[in-house]
């Protein structure tokens, strides 16, 4: 089909001939070149178009395809060093074919054509180039992608101007779009966000929530996001959380699922309902509760009463004198004296109670989880309320001036038998009116009975710093035995001798003096005296190996010196301290654990072992029980009582040193009257007794019958 180029050498369609006819009818520019470049054939449209710039005439075949290129290398409508490293690479046989669309503008119009070179099959080292127009497609394609613009500019546009924050993200949580409004209220960029995981956006525990979700929804399918709006929380760039409202929607594109997040910052919001909550329930001048804000809180105090069987109190609390600083200095200073007393009342309470104002110069003080014990209660209210005597007693500077103010407080404390609150707030302005009349500067209870309980606890109280002081404590002990039947040690028990209340026993003053902080020198008295009887007994031979258990009150374990102090009884005394045991209570463990392990882990270190007394009537957690490196446990003697006859205790018992044992310690039981007793509790496995049976406590010198 093909012949002797019209030059005579190459290869080209024979003129004439049919395929040379089509090519010659063809619009496109059709040039057969070989692998140097050089034309050997050109069709009709190349001749008519003028290619290059040259004139149809120009002496096509023979000349150089590739020189004409380099001609215009630089020319903006030809072709440019890398088009030209392409078509060399068609050329040397580094592919098949090289297209490049070109614009080739005239003075009169705006054109576009099609280069491709491309082999020239069944003839090697030779190529067809073709030219064609193509400005008609161009030119379409062009008008589609300007809509597509004018559309997406539209769609940002809305989206821009939208006051809510728009995020579109992928299944993956990357960010796909970021409009305006999200950039205000982020404060990122949208280069600074898109393609990262929108988790970003959110403060910690959210964040790794959020993926956790994402791959629910990956493996599932479920989202369960979609719909409705949500508060939740946001992060800006600045680190500043703050909450927004969020609502999420699904839309597919191309099978994969896009989720459009709509933000909007809901700070503004809130802090509102927040200054409406504040204008409802709090006093403007003070910044403390109101009325309505107190009763709700005093609802929800009886309430909780009913629930824990603990009592509460309210104290109506009045200053004396009130009306006339301001009747003298003016109510601005009145005003000053009322915020500088709110400030000293906030300042008094626990974290659990209120203070409030009900107006004037009237504050309600509400005390809550206060003592299962009624006269305890009164004890504590009336602490608090010593406490309040004092702080709104110390002077105060009102412009400049020093001033004196004094409440007058009354107290109601309540349980759950108390109907209404209107009826305890009577209560309280009744006694607050008893203790203006008491002279004021005071408080009083409304119940006369709680007001004896309080002279007498503080009877009782005084009495106790005295006995202190004038050594009228002594310590009393009482045997422990094996399983064999030889003692094998003792537990020391504090005795009061008071010269006017005689016997006062442990259970009723050990209470007062924990509150009252004298457990602290009764304590370190107890410690050095128990371990002075153990150095004693170390030096006899019939008590050479004997413990010496001492009982130890929480707050005294709680004290930062307690190790200290421990240390300093066993190196006063000499004692071993392999022989001391600490009798810790269950109680000890519902505060600061992680304290009580780091003490006991201390006082181990120097070889002083524990038990764990009264064990089974507190709440101990297993998980804490097994991280406390004790020695022992110590069946409460509620258990051993009726062993004998209550099934359920003899089950509590086997169940607690079938516990002991699997935690390695050993257990002994207090309490035990009776020889059946010891053999019921050895029979479960108990190692060690303690109790009447084999003795009671009593001054050392009694305990000769045992060695
Ligand atoms: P606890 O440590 O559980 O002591 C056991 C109590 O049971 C002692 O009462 C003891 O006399 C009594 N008891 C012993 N055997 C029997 C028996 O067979 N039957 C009966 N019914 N009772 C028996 P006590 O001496 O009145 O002590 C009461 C609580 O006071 C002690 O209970 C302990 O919690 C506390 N206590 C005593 N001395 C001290 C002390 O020096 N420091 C501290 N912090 N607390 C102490
Ligand atoms: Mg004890
Ligand atoms: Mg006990």
């Amino acid at each position: 089909m093909y012949l002797a180029s019209q030059a005579g050498q190459g290869i080209a369609p024979a003129a004439g001939s049919m395929p040379a006819s089509v090519l010659d009818s063809l619009y496109s520019q059709i040039a057969i070149i070989d692998r140097s470049g050089q034309i050997h054939y050109v069709n009709q449209a190349w001749r008519d178009f003028g290619h290059h710039g040259l004139p149809p005439q120009h002496p096509w075949i023979g000349s150089n395809y590739l020189d004409l290129c380099h001609v215009y290398a630089g020319h903006s409508q030809h072709p440019s060093g890398q088009v030209l490293a392409q078509i060399h690479a068609v050329l040397d046989g580094h592919g098949e074919a090289f297209d490049w669309e070109y614009p080739c503008h005239s003075a009169q119009e705006k054109r576009w054509f099609m280069l491709r070179i491309s082999v020239l099959r069944g003839h090697p080292g030779h190529f067809v180039v073709s030219h064609q127009n193509t400005t008609r497609r161009k030119q379409q394609l062009l008008a589609g992608q300007q809509a597509l613009q004018a559309t997406a500019q539209h769609s940002q546009a809305i989206l821009d101007n939208m006051v809510d924050g728009v995020i579109t993200i992928d299944a993956r949580g990357q960010m796909e779009s970021f409009n305006k409004a999200a950039s205000a209220i982020f404060g990122y960029a949208p280069d600074e966000v898109l393609g990262r995981n929108v988790a970003m956006l959110m403060p910690g525990p959210h964040r790794q929530h959020h993926d956790s979700y994402l791959q629910h929804f990956q493996r599932t399918g479920e989202a369960r996001v979609i719909g409705l709006p949500r508060e939740v929380e946001g992060q800006r760039k600045s680190g500043q959380v703050f909450p927004m409202s969020l609502s999420v929607s699904q839309v597919d594109r191309a099978g994969e699922p896009t989720f459009i997040g709509i933000v909007r910052d809901i700070t503004q919001r809130h802090q509102r309902d927040e200054e409406i909550r504040r204008l409802a329930f709090y006093d403007p001048l003070t910044g403390l509760p109101n009325r309505r804000l107190l009763m709700d809180r005093l609802k929800q105090a009886m309430a909780s009463t009913v629930r824990n069987r603990q009592h509460g109190a309210v104290m109506f609390l009045d200053l004396d004198h009130f009306k006339q600083l301001n009747d003298t200095l003016g109510h601005d200073v009145g005003d000053l004296l009322l915020q500088q007393v709110a400030a000293r009342l906030h300042a008094c309470m626990r974290e659990v109670d209120c203070v409030a104002r009900l107006g004037g110069d009237e504050f309600v003080v509400l005390l809550e989880a206060l003592s299962q014990q009624a006269h305890e209660a009164a004890t504590q209210a009336e602490a608090i309320a010593n406490k309040i005597l004092y702080a709104l007693g110390q002077p105060y500077t009102l412009r400049g001036q020093a001033h004196d103010s004094t409440p007058s407080i009354g107290i109601v404390v309540f349980a759950q038998d108390h109907a209404s609150l209107d009826e305890l707030l009577k209560k309280a302005d009744v006694a607050m009116y008893q203790a203006k009349s008491a002279g004021r500067n005071t408080a009083c209870f409304f119940d006369p009975a709680m007001q004896a309980a309080v002279l007498a606890h503080a009877e009782l109280e005084k009495d106790l710093r005295h006995g202190l002081e004038q050594h009228e404590f002594e310590l009393h002990y009482q045997v422990q035995m094996d399983g064999q039947g030889a003692a094998v040690g003792a537990e020391a028990l504090v005795r009061w001798h008071s010269p006017q209340r005689g016997q006062v026993s442990p259970a009723q003053f050990i209470p007062l003096a924990e509150e009252s902080g004298m457990i602290l020198p009764l304590g370190q008295w107890v410690l050095e005296t128990a371990c002075a009887q153990l150095q004693a007994w170390a030096g006899r031979s019939a008590t050479a190996g004997w413990t010496m258990a001492v009982n130890v009150s929480a707050s005294q374990f709680a004290q930062a010196d307690f190790v200290a102090n421990v240390a300093a009884a066993l190196q006063h005394t000499g004692a071993d301290p392999h022989l001391l045991k600490l009798e810790l209570t269950e109680s000890m463990l519902v505060n600061d654990v992680e304290d009580v392990i780091l003490k006991m882990n201390q006082l181990k270190a120097q070889g002083v072992c524990f038990s764990l007394d009264d064990f089974g009537t507190g709440y101990s957690s297993l998980s804490h029980l097994k991280r406390l490196p004790l020695d022992q446990l110590k069946i409460d003697q509620s258990f051993v009582r009726d062993i004998l006859t209550d099934p359920s205790d003899a089950v509590i018992a086997r169940t607690i040193v079938a516990l002991g044992h699997s935690l390695g310690l050993a257990v002994i039981a207090e309490g035990v009257e009776t020889a059946d007793q010891r053999d019921f509790l050895a029979g479960l496995g108990c190692d060690a007794f303690q109790g009447y049976h084999f003795g009671r406590p009593a001054p050392a010198a009694a305990l000769q019958a045992f060695m």
